[in-house]
């Protein structure tokens, strides 16, 4: 029986997680739940679930959460208290949303836990601190972020590391796929909301859409497997079917494939090195089928070589990205501004970056911070152009 922590309980990937956990009753137990303020929902999870305690990183929602839950559960509130069920289980998965799951990681990883890791922007702004954490004895990172399950499992086949050539990130290219920067000058939320492929949270979407979150990866896979940027490949690939591969040095490449399911990836960081027994986004060889490939359009989705440069930039460079990033995504999704700013903003503060090392967590913290205000400042100064359809 693995037991498992699920923090970000109430967001797309935390529901996935229960889905999966329900599917494999007697090797997965769910023991800790934690959400940042959903209370109704997180009631209803726990009541179903019954892990023995649940966390709400927002005190404001305690009340309301005591008054749906069962007896018997206990409730623990504010962030720490919520990163500290992730040393409850031998699995903590992270699925909140953004910078505020670096908790979440740190605690896992630091208690010797496996962190199955959904939340790539805590390794992404705090890469040196992650690294440090993941040395601890038993601390073990598996990524739940579909690419880097491929990349995982595409290395489990290659027994030297050193005959590695060349990672290659698979993207979707997502809803503005095709599209010239005037014609999405015009795109409103609805629009960068409708994912062709995968229905996953409203920030990562629009990420998708500027392929911020595919820029995000790269530095997500060069931490995760210590490969260089020069030596990390993006390629858009529609069917979102091949979900990354990996290049050795005879010129094979290996490849993972399944349909879009972050079932599968989750399923897949829960039972490593075994695996579940459910089949989630199981392919089907019986129908006619096409795959395609192109290479991305990088002078429409800017965001993408950002996210490289921030990358080589190393340091705080990819904290303060990301930050400016979710501060701008934020002010597409309440219809602030329009869909080319997010890209602007975030190259604009790339620009104002003040190099500060990355060697500790109150340095990482301080950068985000900074990063965000740099945003906001930025945004200040955007002109005002609402285009319709905020959603929240
Ligand atoms: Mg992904």
């Amino acid at each position: 029986m693995t037991t498992v922590a699920v923090l970000g309980s109430t967001g797309s990937i935390g529901t996935q997680t229960l889905d999966v956990a329900a599917s494999q009753p007697d090797e997965i137990e769910v023991v800790a739940l934690g959400a940042g303020r959903d209370a109704r929902l997180l009631a209803e999870q726990a009541n179903r679930v019954r892990p023995g305690v649940v966390g709400v990183a927002d005190p404001g929602a305690v009340a309301e959460l005591r008054e749906l839950l069962d007896p018997g559960i206990e409730v623990v509130a504010g962030i720490d208290e919520l990163a500290e069920l992730a040393t409850l289980a031998d699995v903590a998965v992270n699925g909140v949303v953004g910078f505020a799951g670096l908790p979440v990681t740190l605690a896992a990883l630091r208690a010797g836990r496996r962190l199955a890791l959904a939340n790539k922007e805590s390794l992404i702004a705090a890469g040196p601190v992650v690294r440090d954490a993941r040395s601890t004895p038993g601390a073990e990172l598996i990524p739940v972020d579909s690419e880097h399950c491929a990349i995982h499992q595409c290395l489990r086949a290659n027994d030297d590391d050193r005959r590695l050539d060349r990672v290659v990130l698979t993207a979707s290219g997502g809803p503005f796929r095709g599209r010239t920067t005037s014609e999405l000058e015009k795109v409103d939320v609805a629009e960068a909301l409708q994912h062709p492929t995968w229905s996953m949270g409203p920030k990562i979407t629009v990420d998708s859409s500027t392929l911020m979150n595919k820029g995000l990866e790269v530095i997500e896979a060069h931490e995760l497997f210590s490969v260089s940027y020069d030596r990390i490949d993006v390629v858009v690939h529609p069917q979102s079917i091949v979900h990354s591969m990996a290049e050795f040095s005879d010129g094979t490449t290996i490849a993972q494939l399944s349909m879009p399911d972050m079932r599968l990836p989750i399923g897949y960081a829960l039972a490593y090195p075994d695996r579940i027994t459910v089949a989630f986004g199981r392919m089907d060889w019986s129908m006619p089928m096409q795959l395609d490939f192109e290479p991305p359009d990088r002078a429409t989705f800017r965001c993408l070589d950002l996210a490289y440069a921030a990358g080589r930039l190393g340091a705080t460079a990819p904290a303060w990205l990301s930050a400016a990033n979710e501060v701008a995504v934020e002010a597409f999704l309440e219809g602030r501004i329009a869909w080319p700013s997010i890209a602007e903003v975030v190259a604009d503060a790339l620009d104002r970056w003040d190099g500060s090392p990355a060697g500790s967590v109150e340095a990482v913290l301080a950068a985000d911070e900074a990063g965000r205000r740099c945003a906001t400042e930025l945004l200040s100064q955007q002109p005002n152009q609402p285009v319709g359809g905020a959603v929240r």
